[in-house]
């Protein structure tokens, strides 16, 4: 059906940093196609946490997150052991699955007028002296532009070098007492090889997110419950939480090889935005990939519209990004030791400063240049 089609726009790939690069698009007049491997929306391993950023961005792309269900979260709670230690947000926080958020972005952009196509898994992306060329299947297209917004998935011949940790989420329902000491918190807990991230999402379900090391995954096993009845041994507080937890599926979805830290320093060529998790990954214990994913495709598309080219698009977000992730790496040197947990606990009840700046510091920020660009009536979006 695709073979030979030509269109000006493409992303490969429907997750948050594609679908926002062709909503900016289509509502700014342009044609743009959208391929998505996956054939029915899917969950996703994500801690489900959305920071203001994120709901900025949202909201700049005409996306209601109340009608959605999502929570909203002005406590962050620390857990190392049996400590703890809570500090309000400097913001407040959204949870919301990835299933529903993801699906009904991409609803959005096919109501605004792009052409989704889902089920398509592009094999590769290559660039041609009039733009790019893409071959999923026998098919073949060819665009003006595009995006290359595939998340944690490689494609040819553009890959990422593989991390070390391995990513896990399940979504469970807790018992009442659990559920309510999760009412506006969002919860990491720290144990010896990783951490757990939790909070309540739509439903009143509860997203358990989880990173650790292949070692420690060796030794106790991709179960549910072998790792449940880890997380417990780690700390009561987490025993509390799962005592009597019902997941929803019968195993946790999970991710390996997180290139935490990676930033897609080498240009692609002139056609071709890396965008999202394909530009860069920063590390999620303080970061906010998400953020990072809808900026780069609104950024990509407000580029392609000035007429700009993906490799002075590229540099200008790593420019952006080189303070953030260095200081988002340097906060999860942090947590990287079993010394360290206690240690960050207790400086997180002292200081409770110190996590608001952390979280400022490690976050997209600066997007007074949309909120204006809305107020004036012109989408500019300076990167
Ligand atoms: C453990 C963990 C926890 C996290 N927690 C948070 C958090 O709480 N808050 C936060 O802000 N960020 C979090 N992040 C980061 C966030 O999930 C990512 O940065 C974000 O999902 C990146 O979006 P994306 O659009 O680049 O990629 P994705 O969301 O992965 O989307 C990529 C899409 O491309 C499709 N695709 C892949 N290959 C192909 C192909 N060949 N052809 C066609 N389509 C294809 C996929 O099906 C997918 O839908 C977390 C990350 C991890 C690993």
């Amino acid at each position: 059906m695709y073979s030979s089609m030509t269109c000006p726009f493409i992303t490969v790939g429907g997750g948050l940093a594609g679908t926002a690069f062709a909503l900016e698009l289509v509502r700014n007049g342009a044609d743009v196609l959208v391929l998505e491997s996956s054939a029915v929306p899917k969950h996703k391993v994500c801690g489900e946490f959305l920071s203001a950023e994120v709901q900025t961005l949202l909201d700049y792309l005409g996306l209601d997150l109340k009608p959605l269900g999502a929570t909203s979260a002005g406590t962050f709670r620390l857990v190392a052991g049996n400590r703890k230690a809570e500090v309000p947000l400097p913001f407040r926080g959204a949870g919301l699955s990835r299933f529903c958020l993801d699906h009904s972005l991409l609803q959005a952009a096919e109501a605004a007028g792009a052409e989704v196509k889902r089920g398509v898994t592009v094999s590769s992306i290559e660039p041609t002296s009039s733009g790019l060329l893409v071959k999923a299947g026998r098919h073949v297209l060819r665009a003006t532009a595009g995006a290359l917004a595939t998340g944690k998935h490689n494609l040819r011949p553009f890959q990422r070098r593989r991390g070390e940790m391995v990513g896990f989420k399940l979504l469970l329902r807790l018992r009442p007492e659990a559920s309510r000491a999760l009412e506006d918190v969002v919860q990491i807990a720290m144990f010896d090889g990783g951490y757990i991230g939790a909070s309540i999402i739509e439903e009143g379900l509860a997203s358990l997110c989880w990173v650790m090391r292949p070692a420690l995954l060796r030794r106790i096993g991709a179960s549910w419950p072998s790792q449940a009845t880890y997380f417990s041994s780690q700390s009561e507080i987490l025993g509390d939480l799962l005592t009597g937890a019902r997941p929803e599926w019968d195993k946790p979805i999970a991710i390996a090889g997180i290139p935490y830290g990676y930033l897609r320093r080498q240009p692609i060529a002139s056609s071709i935005f890396p965008l999202g998790d394909q530009l860069a990954v920063i590390p999620s214990f303080t970061g906010d990939g998400m953020a990072i994913a809808l900026f780069s495709g609104i950024a990509a598309a407000q580029a392609i519209l000035a007429g700009d080219s993906a490799i002075a698009f590229q540099q200008r977000m790593l420019k952006r990004l080189k303070r953030q992730f260095r200081l988002a790496s340097a906060a999860n040197l942090l947590f990287e030791s079993k010394m360290m947990h206690g240690l960050s606990v207790m400086t997180a009840a002292l200081l409770p400063g110190a996590v608001a700046w952390i979280a400022k510091s490690t976050r997209i920020g600066d997007f007074e240049d949309v909120m204006l660009s809305r107020v004036s009536g012109r989408r500019v979006l300076k990167v």
